[in-house]
């Protein structure tokens, strides 16, 4: 069939909007016409090539919509469900996925890296020439074919570009906090970086009953905002940073998230942290990183240092849960959406993101399903 999507044929180039040709889903797979996509940060940091990709591709791997075909093996949703979409699909049966965690999956991260679905092929061309996937998803499109696994079943209550979110930042957060540093009530806890992912965190922190919630981060309105989404405190970083941690949280915090990846905040991150603290990294590092700690105290200190990928989940439970803690109130995603985009406008959305206007852009493809009122409206200051 005919899409309408937008192509990223080189790094730095603009994006060009238009038809593709999408393959039929072959038996494991399911397609799905997309109500809204997320912009994520991923998406931007591979347009600059700074998060190397193959390409032509189509970007997005944060997106919701209606299932309108299934391949004969795929039982586990129908036609006509609403989805929300996981970028990391799980074969089922290798060690990760059979012990629970699925997001390591060993047939999945090969296929992700080099622009395929899980069996090695593509399903978009433009004319003869083979187009990339992105992540599983590319949800910069009216439709698209995903892994089965991809396609997680959600309510038909929730707004679609809510459900979108879910798909990549939020679940990136909230994991790093409830799955994997496992917060407990009253603890203290700093996040750094106040991007969607940091909020995200902020906000599992908040529901998971920590009593001082610390943020930093460089952008002073990004404070106010996370102050908003539940942050006790909020600082901007400076040469005594570590100093003022301890002191603001009586002599350290119980976890950090490092939710922003930049250089020099693991080590701010772990000379915070108290004794026997957990320090989880979730913000991608460039590829030559190479961080530095403290020999001796890392012993002495038995603090854990974990990394987190899409929030350590496992898509099918985690994506629905968050969902129903939204219908609940509890979790007030929809605050996260500051401004919705045509397909043709990403590069805006890109500019607007690297400039700090945006704690997420969506793209909507359906209003109604979307549930926001149209593009291009300012939602949320
Ligand atoms: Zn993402
Ligand atoms: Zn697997």
């Amino acid at each position: 069939m005919e899409i309408i999507a937008s192509v990223m044929t080189c790094p730095d180039e603009p994006l060009e909007t238009v038809t593709l040709e999408l393959s039929d889903p072959r038996p494991d797979e399911v397609l799905v016409r997309l109500a809204a996509t997320g912009i994520c940060a991923s998406d931007a940091h591979t347009h600059t090539g700074r998060i190397p990709s193959p390409a032509p591709c189509v970007l997005g791997h944060e997106g919701a919509g209606v299932v309108e075909r299934i391949g004969a093996n795929v039982t586990h949703v129908a036609v006509g469900d609403h989805v929300a979409l996981s970028w990391m699909p799980s074969c089922g049966v290798c060690r990760h996925c059979v012990s629970g965690r699925p997001v390591l999956c060993s047939a999945a991260a090969p296929a992700l890296l080099a622009g395929t679905l899980l069996d090695g092929t593509v399903r978009l061309h433009r004319g003869t020439e083979p187009v990339s996937h992105y992540s599983f998803l590319s949800t910069f499109a009216t439709h698209t074919v995903v892994p089965g696994s991809s396609a997680v079943p959600i309510g038909r209550h929730v707004p679609l570009a809510v459900a979108s979110l879910v798909g990549c930042g939020i679940l990136t957060g909230y994991g790093a906090v409830v799955n994997k540093a496992r917060v407990t009530p009253g603890s203290s806890i700093v996040v750094f970086g106040a991007g969607g992912v940091g909020l995200s965190a902020v906000m599992a922190a908040r529901v998971s009953g920590a009593g001082q919630i610390i943020v930093v981060d460089p952008v002073a309105a990004k404070l106010e905002e996370a102050v908003a989404f539940g942050a006790t405190d909020g600082l901007v970083p400076s040469d005594d940073l570590v100093e003022r941690l301890r002191d603001l949280s009586g002599g350290g915090v119980d976890y950090a998230i490092d939710a922003a990846g930049g250089e020099g905040i693991l080590g701010q991150a772990f000379g915070a942290t108290i004794p026997g603290g957990t320090i989880v990294c979730v913000g991608m590092p460039d590829v030559a990183a190479r961080p530095s700690l403290p020999g001796p105290e890392l012993v002495r200190d038995e603090k854990i240092i974990t990394g987190s990928l899409y929030g350590s989940s496992r898509p099918s439970i985690d994506i629905p849960s968050i969902l129903r803690q939204y219908t609940a109130g509890t979790l007030p995603l929809d605050r996260m959406i500051t401004k919705a985009y045509e397909l043709d406008q990403i590069d805006r959305a890109f500019a607007d993101m690297r400039e700090g206007r945006l704690k997420r852009g969506v793209v909507v493809f359906d209003e109604h399903l979307a549930g926001l009122a149209g593009p291009a409206v300012t939602l949320a200051a």
